[in-house]
């Protein structure tokens, strides 16, 4: 599932690029990404865990805190995520505001694409136990047509522009 959202943040990142909203330029690009997995930080094989090559012990401790699609996967974490952006990113480094939103846009991306699954998410909890899911299972053939789907709008969308 890592790939896929790492796809679908793309999808979204060339789609505002195509709608002229944005310019393509590295570092929000690099952060819509890092967003796009951040939220699996919860879980020992997400994919943020192959990009940061971590111990074992330290990865068992994170994932330990929490279930996996409990805390990371709310809008409140998102939402701490681009508060913390913020300002670590752009009050303190004097960073452009884009790298922080493309940071928030990739995590919430995450969470939209987790929805489609069939645990689903609970992007308000604590506070309303609603759970956003659909049909898509990690690992599936649907999980498959949803990648190639996703891979065929971002190159139709990345080659469309004039
Ligand atoms: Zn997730």
């Amino acid at each position: 599932m890592g790939t896929t959202h790492v796809l679908f943040s793309l999808l979204i990142y060339f789609l505002l690029w195509r709608l002229n909203l944005i310019a393509i330029e590295g570092l929000s690009l690099i952060f819509i990404v890092i967003g796009s997995i951040l939220p699996d930080i919860d879980h020992p094989n997400g994919l943020i865990y192959q990009f940061l090559s971590l111990p074992e012990w330290l990865v068992k401790g994170i994932t330990s805190l929490d279930r996996h699609r409990g805390k990371t996967h709310t809008l409140w974490a998102a939402i701490v995520v681009l508060t913390s952006s913020i300002l670590l990113f752009n009050v303190y480094s004097k960073l452009d505001l884009i790298v922080s939103l493309m940071f928030f846009l990739g995590y919430l991306s995450h969470l939209a694409s987790d929805s489609l699954n069939k645990t689903g998410v609970k992007w308000l909890s604590p506070v309303f136990e609603i759970t956003l899911r659909w049909k898509i299972s990690t690992g599936s053939k649907s999980e498959k047509y949803f990648f190639y789907t996703v891979g065929i709008l971002l190159i139709t969308v990345m080659a469309s522009k004039k």
